[in-house]
């Protein structure tokens, strides 16, 4: 009656059979109860690691230390974790002792919000002691136990909570939310990256502009890196429209709306890969292209294809709709996809004008040709290439 939970079940099963106790919970628990697809499947069970690993043949040790183990079953993972209780968060990044605990309640005790407190044994049934299919229902967000000492211990629930609103369109419950906004300091606590990956989430969630307006209202904007202290930045973020499916186009549009702080200030700030840094530029180039001409041959060329539902998302709801049916014209009528399609190379020039030497013209001169070829000035043929390159290094001398 749940089948999204039936290669889990085997994993209950197989741990009761061992005589540990097992259940569900966390967000794949919380999406059941909502009716959402759910995503990575949780398990909480009174087996230590090293036992799960004696009942599973395919177990990968994630951490340990934590008591979490990922356990691979048809194909799926289930991260399994030993009931626990965590105590001391001196250091804001791990417990400083983990105390295995043989009680379900316990670990629920542990969640951040009620609704991640929600535990289902094999049968579906539903072992709640926080009332949180009660906050499910009203849709809203509300931390197991008091909020202020539940944000102390992990500023980093803060962030959490407005994810979800954003992903789940709830409401933080009114405690919740002061809580949040007195202490909206201590997420300076919190490594950059634990910070980024839960606002990529906030920024990628379908009701993203709550989400947004929950990180103005609450003040938490103004403890993040390069938004902190900048009001003008802050309020950029008003013209948030629609979710950002990666944090490149994010970066993409802040820098379009506010050119004070470049591309690499925020990916650096922010611990971003260079992956993202570089895919936030060619976002941005064929915005600013686009803007100061238009979409054309050259655009969708320089465009790498992975970013073009990217561009084509920002482009129709930031400045005009794009014509899908158009791009794909475009691309389909491209005469190169790449520099290394030209019919001329860097010998071909060597051997046409032996007279320059080796350097940087070659290139530059390819770059002419290859932009020429793409707007259909030219065709990529090479003789009809070389009369134009003859005419261009040797205006007087042809003819
Ligand atoms: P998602 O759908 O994004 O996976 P999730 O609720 O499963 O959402 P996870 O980060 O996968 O979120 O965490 C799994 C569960 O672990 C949560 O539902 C919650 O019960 C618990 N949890 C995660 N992070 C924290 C935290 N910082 N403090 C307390 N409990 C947490
Ligand atoms: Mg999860």
């Amino acid at each position: 009656e749940f089948p999204a939970f039936s290669n889990g079940k085997n994993i209950l099963e197989k741990l009761e059979r061992h005589g540990y106790s097992a259940f569900f919970v966390g967000g794949a628990v919380r999406d059941f109860l909502i009716g959402r697809p759910i995503g990575d499947i949780d398990i909480t069970t009174s087996a230590k690691p090293e036992q799960v690993k004696e009942v599973f043949p395919k177990v990968i040790p994630v951490g340990i230390e934590h008591g979490t183990v990922i356990v691979r079953h048809n194909g799926e993972s289930f991260e399994v974790t030993t009931f626990r209780v965590e105590e001391g968060y001196s250091d804001f990044r791990h417990p400083d002792e983990v105390e295995f605990v043989d009680d379900l309640e316990k670990d629920l005790a542990r969640r951040d919000f009620t609704m991640n407190a929600i535990a289902m044994d094999k049968q579906g049934k539903v072992i709640d002691p926080y009332y949180g299919r009660k906050s499910i229902k009203n849709k809203m967000i509300r931390t197991v136990g008091n909020p202020s000492e539940r944000f102390s211990e992990d500023p980093l629930r803060m962030l959490r909570a407005l994810r979800f609103a954003s992903q789940l369109d709830f409401q933080l419950d009114s405690e919740t939310f002061s809580a949040l906004a007195d202490g909206a300091v201590m997420i300076k606590e919190i490594s950059t990256e634990r910070i980024t990956g839960e606002l990529e989430k906030l920024f990628a969630g379908p009701y993203v502009s709550k989400g947004v307006e929950l990180l103005r209202r609450s003040n938490l904007v103004d403890c993040l890196p390069v938004f902190k202290e900048n009001r003008r930045l802050q309020d950029s973020l008003r013209q948030v429209k629609v979710p950002f499916g990666q944090l490149s186009e994010l970066i993409c549009m802040l820098v379009y709306w506010d050119k004070q702080v470049t591309i690499s200030e925020w990916t650096k700030a922010w611990k971003l890969s260079n992956r993202t840094k570089k895919e936030a530029e060619q976002l941005y180039e064929a915005i600013s292209y686009s803007r100061k001409k238009q979409i054309d041959a050259w655009l969708v060329y320089q465009l790498p294809s992975h970013l073009l539902d990217s561009f084509i998302r920002l482009h129709t709801t930031y400045f005009s709709p794009v014509r899908i049916d158009y791009i794909n014209h475009l691309i389909h009528s491209l005469p190169i996809r790449q520099k290394r399609d030209l019919s001329v190379t860097g010998k071909d020039l060597i051997q046409w004008f032996p007279e320059r030497k080796k350097g940087p013209w070659i290139n530059q001169a390819l770059t002419s040709l290859e932009k020429l070829v793409v707007i259909g000035e030219l065709p990529n043929q090479k003789n009809v290439l070389k009369e134009w390159l003859k005419h261009e290094y040797h205006p007087q001398s042809t003819d």
